[in-house]
C-alpha cells in the first residue's frame, strides 16, 4: 500500500510539473493545423525559389545541384571524399563495384575542426583540408595513385556545373574570412596543388544532403530525397527539369538542394517564433539567418533549452528561483545534454547530474520539469522538420501526378542518429528505442510514413557521376 501511495504521489507530482511547464511553454507546442500550415507555407517557398523571377528575393534558395540522375551503375572504381561542415572533417576512401551497384567505404578518418579553422581565414581553411587529405592518403598508402575527389561541402553554394560552387553564405558555426562569394572548388584545387606529393582531381562538389541521397541510392534506387538533421538541417530532392527555370532544358530531373534552413528568413515564420527563438538568434554568429534551422538543429537546441530554463528560474518556477553563473553562460547546455536528459530510464538521473554540474540544486520536481522542457523543444524540432518534409513529398507526388506514391528518403546527421527518440520516428519498429516517438504523432508524419519507405544511411560514402 505504501509503495502504491508513493507511486501515486510521484505520478501526481509529475503531472503537476508537466502541466506547469506546458502552460509556460504553450507557444512551443504546434498543433496539427499549424503544422499543416507550415507545410503549405514551405510549398509556397519552394515555388518562389524555383521560379527565375522570384528566386532572387526568395528565402529558400532551391539550388540546382547539377546532379542529374541517381547513380545508375555507370560509375565505378576508387574515389576519395572529403566532407566539411559537420562537427568534424572527414576523409574517406570509397570503392564502387564493377557493376556500379554497390559502394563500399573502405576507410575513413576524422579530423578536428577547431575554431582557428572554422573562424579563421580562407587560405588557412583550404590548406588545412588539403593537409588532412594528404595525411589520409599517407595513412592509406594512396599517395602514388591519381584519384578523383568528391568534395562534400555542407553550405549553400550557387553552382553552374558539378565542379564549381560559389559560397553564398556561411552557416552553423563557420565564419571563415574571404570565402563568401568565391568558388570553393578552385580554392581547394589551389591548396591541393601546393602538395607535390599527391595528385588529386576535384571531380564534384556536393551538399551533404545530396551526398546522402546518392549514397542511399546505391541500396535503394527509389531514393529521391536526402535529409540532414545534425549540426544544421537541410533537404534535397529530385525535381523535374521543366520546373527549374534557372537551368536550361526541360528533360529529366535534377537534384535541388532546398537549403530549407533559411525558411523564415523573410519573416514567413515570425508568428511561430518565440521570444526564446529571437533571443537565440540575436546571440548567434548569423543573426536573422537560418531561422528555421535554429528551431531544429543540434547546434541550437541546447541553447534554446538553456534560455527557457533561465527564464523559468527567474520567474521562480525552477530551482527555488536561484540562477547559477553556469546557467547564465551561453552555450553551457549542449545537444548531448538534452539527449542525455531525454533518455528513457536513465534520463532522470542524467538530468540530476547535468543540473548539479551547472551548480543548480535541483529537486525531484525540477528534474521532471527540465526533462519535460527538453522533450518539448525536441518535439517541436522534429515536427517542424516533418512538416517541411511532408511539403517536399507532396510536391514529388504531385510532380508524378500520383495520388499515392512510394519513395525512399535517405537520412543522416548527428541529431537524427543520436537523439533517443528521433530515430524511432522513421524506423520500421517505432518502439524499439524509446516508448515515446516524436514523429509518430502528427498527421504529416503519418502521411509521410505511409507514402515513403524511410531508410537510414549511416555512411556518407558515394560514387560520383561525371556530368554527361
Ligand atoms: C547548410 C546546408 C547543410 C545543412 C546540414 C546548413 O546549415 O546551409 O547546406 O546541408 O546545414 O549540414
Ligand atoms: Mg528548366
Amino acid at each position: 500500500f505504501a509503495v502504491h501511495l508513493l507511486a501515486f504521489h510521484f505520478t501526481k507530482l509529475k503531472e503537476d510539473q508537466i502541466t506547469k511547464v506546458d502552460r509556460f511553454l504553450h507557444q512551443l507546442r504546434l498543433s496539427d493545423d499549424v503544422l499543416q500550415d507550415v507545410a503549405a507555407r514551405f510549398q509556397a517557398e519552394m515555388l518562389k525559389g524555383l521560379a527565375r523571377d522570384t528566386n532572387p528575393t526568395a528565402a529558400v534558395k532551391m539550388l540546382p545541384s547539377f546532379v542529374r540522375s541517381l547513380p545508375d551503375g555507370s560509375e565505378k572504381g576508387e574515389f576519395l571524399a572529403v566532407d566539411l561542415g559537420g562537427s568534424q572533417l572527414r576523409a574517406h576512401q570509397v570503392r564502387v563495384s564493377d557493376d556500379g551497384k554497390q559502394s563500399s567505404q573502405l576507410e575513413s578518418k576524422f579530423y578536428p575542426t577547431p575554431k582557428e579553422v572554422t573562424q579563421g581565414n580562407g587560405a588557412e581553411l583550404f590548406d588545412y583540408i588539403a593537409d588532412c587529405l594528404s595525411d589520409f592518403m599517407d595513412t592509406r598508402n594512396l599517395k602514388q595513385k591519381k584519384l578523383p575527389l568528391g568534395f562534400t561541402f555542407s553550405f549553400p553554394c550557387k553552382q553552374t556545373k558539378l565542379d564549381e560552387g560559389v559560397l553564398l553564405e556561411w552557416t552553423k558555426h563557420f565564419r571563415v574570412r574571404g570565402v563568401q562569394g568565391t568558388d570553393v572548388v578552385s580554392s581547394l584545387h589551389r591548396a591541393l596543388q601546393k602538395h607535390q606529393d599527391i595528385d588529386v582531381d576535384v571531380l564534384a562538389l556536393v551538399n551533404d544532403t545530396v551526398g546522402t541521397m546518392m549514397t542511399c541510392g546505391y541500396d535503394d534506387p527509389r531514393c529521391e530525397v536526402g535529409l540532414i538533421i545534425g549540426t544544421g538541417t537541410n533537404a534535397c530532392y529530385m525535381e523535374e527539369m521543366r520546373h527549374i527555370s534557372l537551368v536550361e532544358g526541360d528533360e529529366g530531373r535534377m537534384c535541388i538542394n532546398t537549403e530549407w534552413g533559411a525558411f523564415g528568413d523573410d519573416g514567413a515564420l515570425d508568428d511561430l517564433r518565440t521570444e526564446f527563438d529571437r533571443e537565440l538568434d540575436l546571440g548567434s554568429l548569423n543573426p536573422g539567418k537560418q531561422l528555421f534551422e535554429k528551431m531544429i538543429s543540434s547546434l541550437y537546441l541546447g541553447e534554446l533549452v538553456r534560455l527557457i530554463l533561465l527564464k523559468m528560474t527567474k520567474e521562480g518556477l525552477l530551482f527555488n528561483g536561484k540562477v547559477s553563473a553556469a546557467l547564465l553562460t551561453k552555450g553551457k547546455i549542449e545537444m548531448k545534454h538534452v539527449s542525455a536528459m531525454e533518455k528513457y530510464k536513465e534520463g532522470l538521473s542524467n538530468t540530476r547530474e547535468i543540473l548539479t554540474e551547472l551548480k543548480l540544486f535541483p529537486s525531484e520536481e525540477d528534474c521532471v520539469a527540465v526533462q519535460h522542457v527538453c522533450t518539448i523543444v525536441s518535439f517541436r524540432s522534429a515536427n517542424l522538420c516533418a512538416a517541411a518534409l511532408a511539403a517536399i513529398l507532396t510536391r514529388l507526388r504531385d510532380n508524378k501526378k500520383l495520388l499515392r506514391m512510394r519513395t525512399t528518403v535517405g537520412i543522416d546527421g548527428g541529431l537524427y542518429k543520436t537523439h533517443p527518440s528521433q530515430k524511432c520516428l522513421w524506423g520500421e519498429t517505432p518502439h524499439t528505442h524509446s516508448p515515446k516517438c516524436l514523429w509518430g504523432e502528427t498527421p504529416h508524419t503519418q502521411a509521410a510514413k505511409s507514402v515513403c519507405g524511410v531508410k537510414h544511411c549511416d555512411s556518407l560514402e558515394y560514387g560520383l557521376k561525371r556530368e554527361a
